[in-house]
């Protein structure tokens, strides 16, 4: 990433950035340290999990492009779920730096043991690749050849509201997944039917092809086993929730 460090904040291009009413994207973030105020947020149990880490952002951020002030709250809300785990690992770096060590478990033998990254050197999505950040609707080719899908990037808050339709009941959620982020389907409006109808072959393709533009920051890590008789070297996934990532042990 495109990453400046220096007095207390850290600024970063944003993956996908907050599209305005008028199509403007606005991407470049910049975001302070976290103070006892945030923490406050972090240990206060009177609220979600997801409402906590949108409340520390919200106080976190000071700019999103050219925007600041009270409109950043709306822009948030309007960032992509990738852009939103980006402004959490800006604030991380803003408050401890890039370096980042990590328990993960051997795979192999079990063994747990700490793994270090450079948050600072996470790929990280690039939109040019499929047409720059103002495009927020692909027709996504699937491998069976007898389908067509129109698939949209969806922003927090659209994600928020498909997340618990119903009152968080867990059904269905791989089509309920797919159904949010598609527009059309055979040049239609996507339904279950046709959802559950679809290859799996093709629903894979399009569970890949939402991660891997919603991820924003590329958060497969390669660790290897310290354990000298094992040496095995695995993907991990970095998560960016625990703990250890915003209150890291010193020493
Ligand atoms: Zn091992």
């Amino acid at each position: 990433m495109d990453l400046k460090i220096g007095e207390g904040r850290c600024e970063a291009n944003l993956p996908w950035g907050f599209k305005d009413e008028e199509g403007v994207v606005h991407y470049k973030a910049i975001v302070r340290e976290m103070t006892g105020r945030e923490e406050e947020i972090f240990f206060s149990d009177k609220i979600s999990a997801k409402t906590r880490m949108a409340k520390i952002a919200q106080s976190c951020i000071e700019s999103i492009g050219d925007l600041e002030g009270d409109v950043l709250k709306k822009a948030l809300q309007g960032l992509t779920p990738g852009d939103f785990v980006h402004v959490l690992l800006l604030m991380r770096i803003a408050s401890f730096g890039p370096d980042y060590a990590f328990e993960v478990k051997c795979e192999e033998c079990g063994k747990k043991f700490s793994a270090d990254v450079d948050l600072g050197a996470l790929a990280v999505f690039d939109a040019s690749k499929i047409g720059g950040r103002n495009i927020r609707e692909h027709n996504v080719e699937l491998p069976s050849g007898n389908h067509m899908a129109k698939m949209r990037i969806v922003t927090v808050k659209e994600a928020d509201s498909l997340d618990v339709p119903g009152g968080g009941k867990d059904k269905e959620r791989m089509t309920r997944l797919l159904m949010s982020r598609m527009i059309e389907l055979d040049g239609n409006k996507p339904t279950r039917d046709g959802l559950l109808n679809l290859p799996l072959r093709d629903r894979n393709s399009l569970r890949n092809w939402i991660r891997k533009v919603e991820v924003g920051v590329e958060d497969n890590i390669e660790a290897k086993c310290t354990n000298v008789s094992c040496e095995t070297e695995f993907e991990t996934v970095l998560d960016i929730g625990q703990m250890s990532f915003f209150f890291p042990e010193e020493g």
